[in-house]
């Protein structure tokens, strides 16, 4: 086959292992700069240019699209969607993902457990959005942060209510969300390919640490999930309508809530803490599914 990765970057880990990964099982790949993709999208053939040549016509693409060229990343997954290629997390599917909000109320209409989350838009009831969520202490979220930043535990209302009006000062989009206390800092990433959970891995944070980012100083190591977290996990997937992605959860007394979907998860982290061929199993994935035309959205 001729697989597509689209990245920005040929030497990150998780580019580098889908090439190897690929190339293993006696594919062609081709990493291809997301960026510097462009399009003739008035020809009613729709093609994909790049470096002032047609790409030719791959029979899958792997989109690793990071949350800043999520606009224009979006719109060339699309294009490749309309030509009718494979493509292991479609454009909606990506967008869904991105929009916490979105994605919080599509788990949420399917029963999927989560973390109970307001959200508004002017601080005229920040006191009665904190109580609505069980009151302090609650966890405040930047909507576009990542890696943890813009992340905060605040211990008492008082606390909540100035940061929650500081956010909504600087026109922040903010969700306010129970503290799973229980959680003791730590969370579950799920891996899932195919609606399979392939890996799973428990991030602890550092001491006194209650985000357990590896970026902020967390450790990762190998652990086995219930029924439950895997049957939440492959929901979560399945609701988004990713090929690939990572479900972050919490385990709550209540059971798993779902945290985050990822679908661009990082694969050094869980390929390390799990030492599985997380990039193996995405290529076999697409072995099973690269049909021509085997796309759901075609660019809808
Ligand atoms: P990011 O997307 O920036 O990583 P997250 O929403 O995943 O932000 O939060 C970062 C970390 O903070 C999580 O991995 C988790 O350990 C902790 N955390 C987030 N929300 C909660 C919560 N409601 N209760 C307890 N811990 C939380
Ligand atoms: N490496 C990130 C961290 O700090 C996670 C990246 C991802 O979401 O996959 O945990």
């Amino acid at each position: 086959m001729k697989i597509a990765i689209l990245s920005r970057n040929k030497k990150l880990y998780s580019t580098r292992r889908l090439v190897e990964a690929a190339r293993a099982r006696g594919h062609e790949v081709d990493v291809i700069d997301t960026l510097h993709c462009y399009m003739d999208i008035t020809s009613n053939k729709p093609t994909v240019r790049y470096h002032g040549e047609e790409l030719p016509k791959y029979d899958a693409v792997i989109p690793r699209i990071g949350a800043s060229v999520t606009f224009y990343g979006t719109a060339v997954v699309r294009q490749f969607e309309m030509m009718g290629t494979f493509i292991v997390n479609e454009s909606v599917a990506i967008s869904r993902s991105r929009d916490k909000l979105r994605s919080m109320q599509l788990l949420s209409r399917k029963g999927v457990g989560l973390p109970r989350t307001g959200f508004a838009n002017r601080p005229d009831n920040i006191k009665d959005l904190i109580k609505n969520v069980g009151g302090a202490p609650v966890v405040i979220k930047l909507l576009e942060g990542t890696q943890g930043i813009g992340v905060v535990l605040a211990e008492t209302a008082k606390a909540a209510e100035a940061i929650v009006e500081a956010f909504m000062g600087l026109s922040a989009d903010i969700l306010v969300q129970e503290f799973i206390k229980e959680a003791g800092g730590a969370d579950i990433r799920c891996l899932v390919v195919g609606g399979k959970v392939v890996a799973a891995m428990k991030r602890q944070g550092a001491e006194g640490e209650f985000r357990s980012n590896l970026h902020r100083g967390g450790s990762a190591e190998l652990v086995k999930l219930t029924k439950e977290e895997r049957a939440t996990a492959v929901m979560s997937a399945k609701v988004m309508g990713l090929g690939m992605c990572g479900v972050d959860i919490l385990r709550a007394e209540r059971g798993p809530v779902v945290m985050e979907v990822n679908s661009s998860p990082g694969l050094e982290g869980i390929e390390n803490a799990t030492n599985k061929d997380v990039a193996g199993m995405i290529i076999e994935y697409i072995e099973k599914h690269a049909k021509e035309g085997n796309t759901k959205t075609k660019g809808n």
